[in-house]
């Protein structure tokens, strides 16, 4: 499979571009790109699952990757090196707590904070910064929340790349901060929000400076795709009804779209899941433009608000192909409140499974479909959890301390708030603080 297989697409007036094009958007009209393969994959489908069971016995790093693994669906990974941390192969986790709580009997989270830097971004950044090599980019770049920053930094470092994040200022969990320092990035705090993060870093990689691989790079989008496929793989090729995406700057929806699309082309599965993707309620431009009736202007959000600082995010990049990928598979977009965010998140932390805010929109968000008749108690619904609970703690310690304040000041209340307690070093008291 030689990289001319591929081509990069524009989603909007399908102009072509060559796959080491250095394009972020389409060079004609700015709509964003597609990596396409120039014609349908030859294999049948019985042969690619036995192919991809067997390549999980090798020691091939490839192989070991559970993005590269797919890379039948994958542009260049035999023209060059790949650069891996053995991403993807996340749980796929039964989770009867939440199951409970959402009023379902068939529902299943996907982990992908456990990836190598805690984050989904993983799965894409194996691709992007591949190709940031393969085109002999030397410096990479991205604007971000947190998680992009984390798992860049690794990335580069792995790829001996020069790397520069550009974060908000004082928004930006320490966690993920300490990730970016500890890789080696150069870390610019900026006044302003990753909206403004963004228009500048895209600004600044205009004159081919340093190589962007925020979410509108296709190649990220292609990494973060395999998910669907490991997914599908771990569910026997059987689909659920629905899957559950909370949405940020929107890149994992549209991957998802795109990975259950190009599932269904080559045969490998027979319907594609309903997509919904649930936006925290004081950043959810995409839910408001979703919910107009013509979807004529896209309205991004000036001041947005939320705890769950992975998709405090106002202006999404990825929103056309998010839309494709909702409307496509007959989905929705919907919100959820900072509370019902907070409990979600605490329930999903007594199923065993430890997962940052912005993950728990999507069991806040399925409870709310259950209880509104969009999803039936008898659907199968899948969850995806985008980051580690490690992500952020000091959240987590507010919370179960009762004393998380909402972004307008609002008390968020630690309904099940889990508190330490303080107590003498003697047998005593520690069985009465335990009511043995
Ligand atoms: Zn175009």
């Amino acid at each position: 499979m030689s990289s001319g297989t591929y081509l990069q697409r524009c989603i909007a007036c399908h102009s072509e571009f060559d796959l080491a094009a250095r394009l972020y958007v389409c060079s004609r009209c700015g709509g964003l790109l597609d990596v396409d393969r120039r014609e349908a994959i030859a294999i049948d489908p019985a042969s690619l699952r036995e192919l991809w069971r067997a390549r999980k016995s090798s020691l091939d790093k490839r192989d070991r990757s559970g993005v590269w693994r797919f890379r039948e669906f994958l542009p260049f990974a035999d023209d060059v090196e790949v650069v891996s941390l053995g991403e993807g192969n996340t749980p796929l986790y039964d989770a009867p707590r939440c199951t409970d709580y959402c009023g379902l009997f068939h529902l299943k989270l996907k982990h992908q904070g456990c990836n190598p830097t805690g984050s989904f971004k993983d799965t894409g950044m194996t691709v992007a910064v591949t190709q940031a090599r393969r085109i002999g980019a030397r410096f990479v770049a991205c604007a971000s929340t947190g998680n992009t920053a984390a798992s860049l930094a690794a990335y580069a470092a792995r790829a001996d790349l020069r790397c520069a994040i550009i974060v908000p200022g004082g928004q930006v969990s320490h966690a993920k901060l300490a990730q970016a320092l500890d890789y080696g990035a150069k870390v610019l705090e900026i006044e302003g929000n990753f909206d403004v993060c963004m228009n500048v870093i895209r600004e600044l990689s205009e004159d081919g400076a340093v190589y962007l691989v925020n979410s509108i790079n296709p190649f990220r989008i292609e990494g973060q795709k395999t998910v669907a496929f490991e997914l599908a793989e771990q569910l026997e090729w059987r689909v659920p009804d629905h899957l559950v995406l909370p949405g940020g700057n929107l890149g994992n929806s549209s991957a998802f779209g795109k990975g259950f699309r190009e599932l269904l082309q080559s045969g490998l599965i027979d319907r594609m899941p309903r997509i919904t993707v649930v936006q925290a309620a004081g950043a959810a431009p995409f839910a408001r433009f979703y919910a107009e009736d013509d979807h004529r202007a896209f309205v991004n959000e000036e001041h947005p608000q939320t705890l769950a600082s992975a998709i405090k995010i106002g202006a999404p990049v990825s929103w056309p192909k998010a839309l494709r990928a909702v409307n496509e598979t007959g989905g929705g977009v919907i919100t959820v409140t900072e509370q019902e965010i907070a409990d979600a998140k605490a329930v999903i932390g007594r199923d065993g499974i430890g997962c940052e805010p912005a993950s728990a929109t999507t069991v806040a968000g399925i409870r709310k479909l259950v209880s509104d008749g969009a999803i039936a108690q008898s659907d199968s619904v899948v969850a995806v959890l985008t980051g580690h609970l490690l992500k952020d703690t000091d959240y987590v310690m507010q919370y179960h301390s009762d004393s998380l304040l909402a972004p307008d000041g609002t008390h968020i209340a630690g309904n099940l708030s889990n508190r330490p307690i303080r107590t003498s070093a003697s047998i005593g008291s520690i069985k009465s603080a335990l009511s043995m």
